[in-house]
């Protein structure tokens, strides 16, 4: 018996989170979906983060290890890097494209601005935003680079939010396994080998729960959504960013994959599908990130030694959706307060969002606290973050999205440059792929065994 593919139980628990949320706001449930669903909710994406330094850990160092010298690393490093970059800008760009053309906050009434502005709620979470940032901008310019190296690896890998020291600390001790003794870097290797082997099983294991853990996650959100009135009034704004989520989603990403590495539309999809409907559901690259590697080694053919290390390096820098939706937002809140940006302000929105996007951490809503900088760098009034606080949730979740797409984008590309991007290897038993052998399929039990 085949089982269904996994992005369609994860889409159906999610599916079926929405309706029941809104049943339960109806309803009045709110306190029951608190304490009884949400926190199965937090459980998924808890074992999910759990997986994230280990795995990040033993892949990276398989991927070092396994190269077989040192010049095609840095290649590889250069290639991720200026395809991140330009990635970025060309999100940035659309959503400047967007929000100039349909002005959304042009027409933003007197009244809805005021009511915004007022609602002590939304208040209270821009200011959080803006203390955050505030704290961000104390750093030196150099900060980012001092943050890189640990001076403490066991400190370090106990906070999911140093994900950068980590790598720096297991691309280290890689380069150095590359040049002791191979006698004596055998066992190591050995180890860490089979170590990642186990952990790509457990996130196996861990995706079997997903639709219950986005069901949850969905249900949950729902009840917390803000009144429809205020949302309203926001809708243009947030059909702006959208459309400019939309466009990096379905036609930029696909058509950057199958130029370069010839791979089809369903097949990226396909592969990446329940990546994103995760990065959706949870509104975070970070707790995404074993699964994005796990789809984008097994199931879209990049080999590991490239997505162990361009794929955790993407999850805390690369952030097309975060930035795009920055740089909307920026214009949105300049026009809303009927400020105008020239040319000079807008080169400065896709200088300060880029930056903004790589500071911002792979959680949920750290994309807006770093919109701070940019409106600081543009001089609109911070304050009018509020006006935007009720639409974040969401478009946090769909620019968490383009943010794992983009990611996984890059790591094909970069894949193909080096020669590393080989046929899907599903190793899993839990999903029928490819479609094409399902007719011959063994039976699942049978598939089991047939591991590299
Ligand atoms: N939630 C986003 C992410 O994790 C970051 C953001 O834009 O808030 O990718």
């Amino acid at each position: 018996m085949t089982r269904l593919a996994l992005h369609w139980q994860i889409l159906i628990g999610m599916v079926l989170g929405i309706a029941f949320g809104l049943f339960a706001s109806f309803a009045g449930w709110d306190q029951f979906v608190g304490d009884w669903v949400s926190p199965f909710g937090k459980i998924f994406v808890n074992a999910l983060k759990l997986i994230a330094v280990p795995l990040i850990i033993t892949s990276l160092i398989k991927g070092v290890a396994d190269l077989k010298d040192i010049t095609k690393f840095s290649q590889m490093g250069g290639r991720t890097v200026v395809l991140y970059l330009l990635t970025t800008v060309v999100a940035i760009t659309i959503g400047l494209l967007i929000v100039n053309i349909v002005q959304p906050g042009a027409g933003f009434s007197e009244e809805s601005r005021k009511q915004l502005l007022a609602d002590a709620q939304t208040q209270e979470r821009a200011t959080a935003a803006q203390e955050g940032a505030a704290q961000q901008k104390e750093k030196g310019p150099l900060q980012p680079l001092i943050d890189l190296v640990p001076s403490n690896i066991f400190y370090a890998a106990t906070d999911n939010s140093n994900m950068l020291q980590v790598i720096f600390f297991t691309i280290f001790f890689g380069i150095g396994l590359l040049l002791v003794d191979p006698k004596l870097a055998q066992p190591v290797k050995d180890f860490f080998y089979g170590l990642n082997e186990v952990i790509m099983k457990m996130i196996d294991l861990i995706m079997l729960v997903a639709p219950i853990g986005v069901f949850a996650l969905l249900a949950a959100q729902v009840v917390l959504t803000p009144s429809w009135d205020v949302l309203l009034a926001l809708v243009k704004y947030s059909l702006c960013v959208l459309g400019g989520l939309a466009i990096m989603v379905f036609i930029f990403y696909p058509m950057l994959v199958r130029v370069f590495t010839g791979r089809s539309y369903p097949f990226f999809f396909r592969g990446i599908a329940p990546a994103q409907l995760l990065a959706f559901s949870t509104s975070s690259s970070a707790a995404t990130l074993p699964v994005t590697m796990e789809r984008v080694e097994e199931h879209l053919g990049v080999e590991r030694e490239v997505s162990s290390f361009v794929l955790p390096v993407g999850a805390t820098v690369n952030m097309d959706g975060t930035s795009l939706y920055q740089a909307v937002a920026a214009v949105f809140i300049a026009q809303a307060y009927g400020m105008g940006l020239d040319l000079v302000g807008q080169l400065n929105i896709v200088l300060t969002a880029t930056l903004a996007s790589i500071g911002s951490a792979a959680v949920p809503g750290a994309g807006m606290v770093m919109l701070v900088i940019v409106l600081g760098a543009i001089g609109v009034p911070v304050e009018g973050l509020a006006l935007i606080v009720a639409m974040d949730r969401i478009l946090d979740m769909c620019r968490t999205t383009v943010n794992v797409t983009g990611d996984a984008s890059v790591a094909m590309l970069v894949a193909r440059s080096v020669g590393r991007l080989g046929d899907p290897h599903v190793k899993e038993w839990d999903d029928n792929y490819p479609p094409d052998d399902i007719e011959a399929a063994v039976e699942p039990e049978l598939a089991t065994s047939d591991t590299e």
